[in-house]
């Protein structure tokens, strides 16, 4: 089965919809959460992942908008967004992100927003956490997204330490033996210094992953957020990859 992954696409559907066209047919399509808050297009968004059955946990921008996370933990910009978002979405989007559970597990791979321990909040950004955390999932691989930041966690086998890479773009790449937490990046705002969306292709019979970018018109979703007049800084960033 070929599995397209994406993860905190923010409401940027001009993103989402680039990356969709891009990875052309796919059987499933698995979303790592926060598919709304920062961007223009929430509704729209969570339309376009119901069109294709795809597989979604929530993420703290989701719990945000549903009143379920403090937007206290959010910097000022994100809980303006935040809130804008919670306004537009409709009571079918609101009911849709309601229904998600916070992790799943599909063949070998658990799906989870930050992390398996702490599925809505915790950030996995270095190997000593990533190491911890796989005595929380019981599957070969844990997909997360919350960093936007692409990366391949690896324990070998009788290994002790976590290794950590960046996914090579383009390639698949053959998943060993030993355990893995990968992270596809940010669809809707990437913060690795490359503002194209990031996302996963998965081959679940083979074993592969393959990292893919994909160039999405940038200033057409900065357009929607100052007609939205959403935070500036927020728009700003796109085009940093940051
Ligand atoms: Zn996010």
């Amino acid at each position: 089965m070929r599995v397209l992954v994406v993860s905190d696409v923010h409401s940027n559907l001009v993103a989402l919809e680039a990356v969709l066209a891009a990875v052309g047919d796919v059987d499933a399509v698995w979303s790592l959460g926060d598919v709304v808050g920062y961007g223009p297009r929430p509704n729209a968004c969570i339309d376009r992942l119901r069109e294709r059955d795809a597989i979604s946990i929530p993420g703290n921008h989701d719990w945000g908008v549903l009143g379920k996370a403090d937007l206290g933990m959010f910097n000022p910009d994100a809980r303006q967004a935040n809130l804008w978002n919670r306004a537009q979405l409709r009571p079918s989007a609101r009911a849709y992100l309601e229904g998600l559970e916070e992790t799943r597990v599909e063949g070998a791979f658990t799906l989870a927003h930050g992390s398996p321990r702490a599925p809505i909040w915790e950030y996995l950004l270095y190997s000593d956490t990533a190491r911890e955390n796989l005595q929380h999932f019981e599957t070969k691989v844990c997909l997360v997204g919350h960093t936007h930041i692409p990366a391949i966690f690896y324990l070998p086998p009788d290994a002790d330490r976590c290794t950590l890479d960046q996914p090579p773009e383009g390639e698949p790449f053959p998943l060993e033996e030993g355990r893995y937490i990968l992270n596809p990046g940010s669809v809707g705002q990437p913060r690795d210094g490359d503002p194209r969306a990031a996302c996963l292709l998965i081959d679940t019979e083979a074993l592969t992953v393959e990292q893919r970018r994909v160039a999405y018109d940038i200033e057409e979703t900065q357009r929607a957020m100052r007609l939205a007049e959403l935070p500036y800084r927020l728009s700003a960033r796109l085009e940093m990859g940051w």
